[in-house]
């Protein structure tokens, strides 16, 4: 029956990830797979999730079904780290709880095919392997935009805005609010205030994915565009996570949130989403969700989170700071101005293949293809390791 069936191309970055765990090498380097490791290397349980999770088990709730769409609690609070205060006046917002930020890309993308019979979805070029497969997955075609320059390291701005006014009334862009995956390389204020008006006079549907609040420049500059565009009369779908900046990424926490023009059309779409929820996976999981709640219903907890979160990020410009230097030092021919500006986890290096291949053959550091390198890999143990392979490879 199933005799049929070829082997899978197994995903790139889960198979470097795999032959990283069985490497011997005494002073490998995972620069491979966005997670956040602190300084000795470690995923972090966060103080804050971990006195959240002290009150839960206190509290001995059972573990019943939840709504379809989560609790309403948590979906308001969603709301408020995405959109601030501005959130309050709007009632048009319908957000979903959903398994980690790739299922709210997927439910989103269910909704945009069986309720808005969207078949194409623009993204960026370059943009996280897994936009191809979760949107194709779902039956839409997926086409790019310009977006980075390999070559010069910079935005293709121009080239972004024109192709982005040259879209049909209604096309669905892909973008991310902050820490762009894999390129790290983000708009500024004044390029996200003029991607909006093309938006507005072409009157596309923008899909924000944003997996990284926090880790860019803070909570609230980081979704800087989704405060802007709740100031017009777009609509508009946000996928949002809670893997990296809470360090929930095996509880699969997320929320999609629909922004509507009418309060009676968000209870329809609320209805549609929840159809697709309820058609798929019946309703989300609990405990994550009951973490994040209870954390961000408490001051105390709220803030030990957010300091904890500012140390992370200040931790990962810490070592965009110590790499560059001691390559700029070291006289690599590397763009070292990259890995010290741009944004988040991830920075597009320029190391090409041959490069990469040294680095894992030579020196046991993994990157992810084409030169991704995910900085919180880095700490003061290995640093001077990394700099020193890197300027090895590098040099002409
Ligand atoms: N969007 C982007 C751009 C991501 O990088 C990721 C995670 N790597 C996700 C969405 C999905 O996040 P999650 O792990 O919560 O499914």
């Amino acid at each position: 029956m199933f005799n049929h069936i070829q082997p899978s191309v197994p995903d790139p970055i889960m198979s470097l990830m795999e032959a990283y765990m069985q490497d011997s090498h005494p002073q490998k380097v995972n620069l491979g797979i966005g997670l956040y490791y602190d300084h000795q290397g470690n995923i972090p349980l966060m103080r804050a999730v971990h006195l959240a999770e002290q009150r839960l088990l206190e509290q001995q709730r059972p573990h019943s079904y939840p709504p379809i769409e989560g609790s309403a609690l948590f979906a308001q609070q969603i709301q408020a780290l995405l959109f601030g205060d501005a959130i309050q006046s709007h009632q048009h917002m319908v957000t979903v709880q959903t398994v980690g930020g790739s299922g709210a890309l997927k439910l989103g993308a269910d909704f945009l095919c069986h309720y808005l019979s969207r078949r194409e979805i623009w993204v960026s070029d370059p943009t996280w392997a897994n936009h191809w497969a979760i949107f194709e997955g779902a039956g839409l075609k997926v086409n790019t935009y310009p977006y980075f320059d390999d070559a010069s390291g910079e935005l293709r701005f121009e080239a972004m805005l024109n192709t982005l006014s040259s879209l049909p009334e209604g096309a669905v862009v892909l973008l991310h609010p902050c820490c762009h995956n894999p390129t790290g390389t983000d708009l500024s204020q004044p390029q996200w205030r003029a991607v909006l008006e093309v938006l507005q006079q072409r009157r596309l549907l923008p899909f924000f994915d944003i997996a990284y609040q926090g880790f860019g420049d803070g909570l609230a500059e980081d979704s800087f565009i989704l405060r802007e565009i709740l100031k017009t009369d777009l609509d508009f779908l946000v996928s949002n996570s809670f893997s990296k900046n809470v360090a929930l990424y095996g509880q699969r926490l997320g929320g999609l949130s629909v922004c509507c023009n009418s309060l009676e059309t968000a209870a329809n779409v609320k209805g549609a989403l929840k159809t697709l929820i309820r058609r798929s996976y019946s309703c989300p999981p609990t405990h994550g969700s009951q973490i994040v709640e209870t954390l961000l219903a408490d001051e105390y907890l709220r803030q030990l989170w957010v300091s904890e979160l500012t140390n992370m990020r200040q931790r990962i410009k810490q070592m965009r700071v110590s790499l560059s230097a001691g390559l700029e030092q070291g006289g690599s021919t590397l763009d070292y101005r990259r890995i010290r500006d741009q944004k988040g986890m991830f920075s597009y290096t320029g190391l090409n293949e041959h490069q990469l291949s040294q680095l894992r053959h030579q020196y046991s550091i993994y990157l992810v293809a084409p030169g991704r390198m995910c900085l919180p890999g880095l700490n003061q143990h290995n640093v001077d390791y990394v700099t020193a392979a890197i300027l090895d490879v590098t040099l002409p």
